[in-house]
């Protein structure tokens, strides 16, 4: 049976799981240190109560909602406010070179937001700009935002933040430190939401890193081996090396440096960089 809140339909296709509790909206704002020199992006404004907060400290908001109802009512909520554009679209569609940024610079861009859930992988990819990173690396990526200030599922934020060794850690973990200086902030509980969703949440803050911490030689090269590792997730090195392609040869160079026996897992990002800086091409 469909729900309602505030009289809208709640769509679960959405991924619609509103956060009423004014104490953690308040925790949200106040740990996000948004100012009033600050532009910020929000996607999946949903009712607008995180909306109505942010419009009032910053300067500039543009907030993405992909619900036709949901978008006409928070338009006819915000109608006196000059400072927020809404726009009814499809955030993974938007062209983020697009967005008129009014002149505001890279430090005061932030995206604040309690994204949809169900699209949130693909949403850090857009905002890491994952396809260019992974080919040319961090430092020829388009950066847009320089704080993500964002509230996702327990779990996944829990693999973005994992070390190594951990179950959590993996490719999602290594792009998004690769990318990111990343600070947990919030735990929040399930029932601070309406419908109350199965997970639990974190709100974590992402910095976006400017330049490559690291030399990297090949950037395709080492993501496929990183693929490779965290695909299968239980071989060993050797074995994760095979499946990513290297020659026998490139695996005996990279036998001089580390035992093949171990699991990809227990390597951490300089670890990836060495062994992709060490071999050739990948037939
Ligand atoms: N931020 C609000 C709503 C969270 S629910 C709050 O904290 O209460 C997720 C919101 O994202 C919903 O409003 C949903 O309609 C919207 N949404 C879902 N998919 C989207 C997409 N692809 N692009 C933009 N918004 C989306």
């Amino acid at each position: 049976m469909t729900k309602y809140y505030n009289n809208l339909p709640v769509r679960k296709r959405f991924g619609q799981n509103f956060l009423i509790n004014k104490f953690v909206i308040d925790e949200i704002i106040n740990k996000s240190n948004i100012t009033s020199n600050d532009f910020v992006l929000e996607i999946g404004p949903g009712h607008g109560y995180l909306t109505e907060k942010i419009q009032k400290l910053v300067k500039n908001v543009f907030a993405v909602e992909i619900d036709r109802d949901l978008y006409k009512n928070l338009k006819d909520k915000f109608k006196e406010c000059s400072n927020i554009d809404f726009v009814n679209e499809d955030f993974l569609k938007l062209e983020l070179s697009q967005i008129d940024f009014k002149n505001i610079p890279f430090e005061n861009r932030k995206v604040v937001a309690n994204i949809p859930y169900y699209i949130t992988t693909p949403i850090i990819m857009k905002l890491a700009n994952e396809k260019i990173i992974k080919r040319e690396g961090l430092s020829k990526s388009n950066k847009y935002f320089s704080e993500i200030i964002i509230m996702l599922q327990k779990e996944v934020a829990d693999r973005i933040l994992a070390k190594k060794g951990t179950k959590e850690y993996g490719s999602l973990s290594l792009i998004c430190q690769y990318a990111f200086d990343i600070e947990k902030l919030i735990s929040v509980d399930k029932t601070c939401f309406y419908p109350i969703p199965k997970v639990d949440s974190t709100v974590i803050k992402m910095k976006t890193k400017l330049k490559d911490d690291f030399n990297i030689v090949n950037h395709e090269i080492m993501w496929k081996i990183i693929n490779g590792v965290f695909t299968s997730r239980r071989k060993s090195l050797r074995n994760s090396l095979k499946i990513a392609g290297l020659s026998d040869k490139d695996i005996e160079k990279v036998s001089l440096y580390y035992d093949l026996s171990i699991r990809g897992e227990e390597l951490e990002f300089r670890d990836f960089v060495k062994i992709s800086n060490l071999i050739g091409d990948i037939s």
